[in-house]
């Protein structure tokens, strides 16, 4: 059971189209609910909006990471719980943007789709010709997407069908596992290094299938649960709600990757 969102006092948040968050991060830490989509979000510290990123490019030209030019991740922030990627990467070393308008995508080295609603979401991209514009964006430029985001990737979308930009060659169930009260954290084994990974699922889809070009990193009763197509990084659970940061980490090789011109096969 998640406890209740830090502002609106629902539980699992998804009530108040955020999130409630994982009982072992502090209250300061956890997400406020996300009532606020009209772009009145106020910014948490390590997110800069975008005219402040230009004032202070080069002051900020370091990231934490040694880099001289940090890659920026843009965050689509139309709906769900974009605040805690943007922060997330931000603690990665990543410069961080939101992102609420097409326009908004120029420049980025990487974008995230985040969970919450993908309905929702997909209103939001129905107007101004947002969703052709992100999916043009998407087959060129490395994205993470989770839970919803990768509903929004995925080829085909049943329980029901859903319009998606098909770039992920996979099927995705939505909500396969129930209501949001059988949302779950669990403690899985990944291909990637350090061990299992804490990963939590709210109200999550499932894939049934993939693709040839589709590597499975981590799987959940014997289904993909975190899954790479290229430089399409995709994940059913939330990375951005714990403090691991491995995934936040092969997303950000993959953006330095694809920046300095590597062949997008490695
Ligand atoms: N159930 C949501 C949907 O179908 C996805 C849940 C999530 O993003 N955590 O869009």
């Amino acid at each position: 059971m998640f406890p209740r969102c830090r502002d609106c006092a629902q539980r699992g948040g998804f009530l108040c189209s955020g999130f409630g968050f994982p009982a072992r991060l502090s209250r300061a830490e956890a997400l406020p609910c996300a009532h606020e989509l009209s772009g009145s979000v106020a910014a948490p510290p390590g997110i800069m909006k975008k005219e402040t990123m230009a004032k202070t490019k080069s002051a900020a030209s370091q990231g934490s990471a040694g880099e001289t030019h940090p890659v920026t991740i843009g965050v689509l922030a139309l709906q769900g719980d974009y605040e805690a990627h943007a922060r997330a990467f931000a603690h990665a070393g990543a410069r961080t943007v939101l992102v609420r308008k097409p326009e908004e995508l120029k420049g980025l080295d990487g974008l995230v789709l985040p969970g919450g609603e993908s309905t929702t979401m997909l209103k939001f991209l129905e107007k101004q010709g947002f969703f052709e514009t992100l999916g043009e964006f998407v087959a060129a430029t490395p994205c993470f997407a989770t839970c919803a985001g990768c509903i929004l990737v995925a080829r085909e979308v049943l329980h029901p069908r859903q319009r998606s930009l098909g770039l992920l060659d996979a099927t995705v169930e939505r909500n396969a596992y129930g209501r949001q009260i059988d949302s779950t954290i669990l403690t899985l084994p990944t291909d990637l290094p350090g061990g299992p990974l804490e990963m939590v699922f709210i109200r999550a889809p499932r894939i049934t299938r993939v693709g040839p070009g589709v590597r499975v990193l981590a799987q959940r009763d014997g289904f993909p649960v975190l899954v790479r197509q290229e430089d399409l990084l995709v994940a059913t659970f939330h990375p951005e709600m714990t403090s691991d940061t491995r995934v936040q980490q092969l997303f950000l090789d993959i953006v330095r990757n694809h920046r300095n011109g590597s062949l997008r096969h490695d």
